[in-house]
């Protein structure tokens, strides 16, 4: 059978055994379409059924979440938490609160996470968690109640050695203190290493909020200067605008670039004059209201309802930081048509296979998440080092250090991709990069 008919064959089974979780499927046969050079060079992968291994999680966990709202009605969600992978380290990846969440979703995360977390180069293996609660219109004490009952069966499972949950979507500082502190409650110990994302008065790190956004633009600087260009001067647009989305907008401003729009789930924002981060700061993370509210302090800036953003703003640099699939092919085409060179997912899996194709096809320089927003972990893999020295080091430091890792994660993948002859596949050198070391391990470790 040749490599690729055994892939074929691996991702047939991997549909059949896990109905229905598309995004998952997406997610597996993306990695296994690019791993076929490395497993022609390692016979020794397809004899330890490597791949098999690693699409089937270590472990997967479904509970019941029950909780009450603020007048007295009781409510039921589902929390899950999906092991996937444990040979470079303790799982590791966040927590996501979204209508949308269910197993395939936890899947596909953590499968990411998995590789993501590979190319960061710290010990932290792959993880990821959520429930379908919708925390959009809760007040505060819905949410602590929320996240109390989610942790009262979560704390069983994880731990500073074990697994190490942080924030996704719906899962900010807010979610993380509550989580923390009934985690602290229930096992009576004060192990800061157990969550990542926590508060700077107890236990969290510099640059962690800053660490996702900060990143995939520290890669997409890194991304042009390979190709004798940079950012300085460059229109972009970044969707979103959660944390990553502020994040990557303020250190695009940093650098000399202009982002004119962004998003949310109601629509975006065009600011020509750039998007003015202070006040993007005040509507989202403070009074938690729609994008809309952005422009009643902004003369000259408009409010689209609806995702028409990629299709309607043309940009240089698109950053996709809102959710999956939320670039489809006929949005790529219209990028290109208007001038866009690079393409950097600040979200996980923004982008369809499509879409992407049609990136490929126009030359336009094309950024998997995997490799773009991995400053969000590896900070927390910082954050873990630091809780566990008893340290905490200063902002310039935290961010020296992840500027380092984004770099050397560009830099991995670029000689990747050309060792395997594919020059300037960030796909290709993601994937194999990260399989490469989560392969190894797991063969050091035997048959486990
Ligand atoms: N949710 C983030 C991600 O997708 C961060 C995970 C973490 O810090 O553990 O990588």
């Amino acid at each position: 059978m040749s490599v690729q008919d055994k892939l074929d064959s691996i991702f047939t089974a991997v549909v059949h055994r896990n109905p229905g979780e598309s995004e998952f499927h997406q997610a597996v046969r993306e990695v296994l379409d690019s791993v076929a050079p490395a497993l022609g060079k390692h016979p020794e992968y397809a004899q330890a059924k490597i791949i098999e291994r690693i699409c089937e999680p270590e472990r997967q966990i479904i509970f019941r979440v029950p909780w009450e709202d603020d007048r007295g009605e009781v409510h039921i969600n589902r929390g899950f938490r999906v092991e996937f992978n444990s040979a470079l380290g303790p799982y590791k990846g966040g927590l996501r609160f979204h209508p949308s969440v269910y197993l395939g979703i936890v899947k596909f995360l953590g499968f990411e996470q998995l590789f993501k977390n590979a190319l960061t180069g710290m010990p932290i293996g792959g993880g990821k968690g959520g429930s379908d609660f919708d925390p959009k219109g809760r007040s505060d004490r819905e949410v602590m109640r929320f996240c109390q009952s989610f942790m009262t069966e979560l704390y069983r499972h994880i731990g500073e050695y074990t697994d190490v949950p942080a924030g996704d979507i719906g899962v900010g500082g807010r979610e993380i203190g509550y989580l923390f502190g009934q985690y602290k409650r229930i096992t009576n110990r004060y192990e800061s290493g157990v969550l990542t994302g926590k508060g700077l008065v107890y236990g969290g790190a510099q640059v962690r909020r800053e660490a996702t956004g900060y990143g995939a633009v520290f890669f997409a600087e890194e991304m042009l200067r390979a190709a004798g260009d940079g950012i300085e001067g460059k229109r972009v647009v970044v969707s979103g605008s959660g944390n990553v989305a502020i994040y990557a907008i303020e250190k695009v401003h940093q650098l000399g670039g202009l982002v004119v729009a962004c998003s949310d789930s109601s629509g975006y924002v065009r600011d020509d004059k750039g998007i003015d981060v202070a006040v993007l700061k005040e509507v989202k993370e403070v009074r938690r209201e729609r994008i809309e509210q952005y422009v009643r302090h902004r003369p000259g800036a408009t409010f689209t309802p609806g995702g028409g953003l990629w299709r309607d703003v043309p940009c240089a640099v698109a950053i996709p930081s809102a959710t999956q699939n939320e670039i489809d092919a006929d949005d790529a085409a219209a990028l290109v048509a208007g001038g866009c060179v690079a393409v950097v997912e600040g979200a996980n899996m923004p982008t369809t296979p499509a879409a992407v194709r049609v990136f490929a096809e126009a030359g336009v320089r094309f950024a998997p998440g995997k490799a773009a927003n991995a400053g969000g972990v590896a900070a927390s893999a910082l954050e873990m080092q630091q809780n566990a020295s008893r340290d905490s080091w200063t902002f310039e430091y935290s961010e020296q250090r992840l500027h380092g890792i984004m770099r050397d994660i560009h830099a991995r993948c670029y000689a990747t991709a050309e060792e395997y002859g594919m020059p300037g596949n960030y796909v290709a050198g993601a994937n194999i990069d990260g399989f490469r070391m989560v392969a190894e391990a797991m063969l050091a470790h035997g048959l486990i």
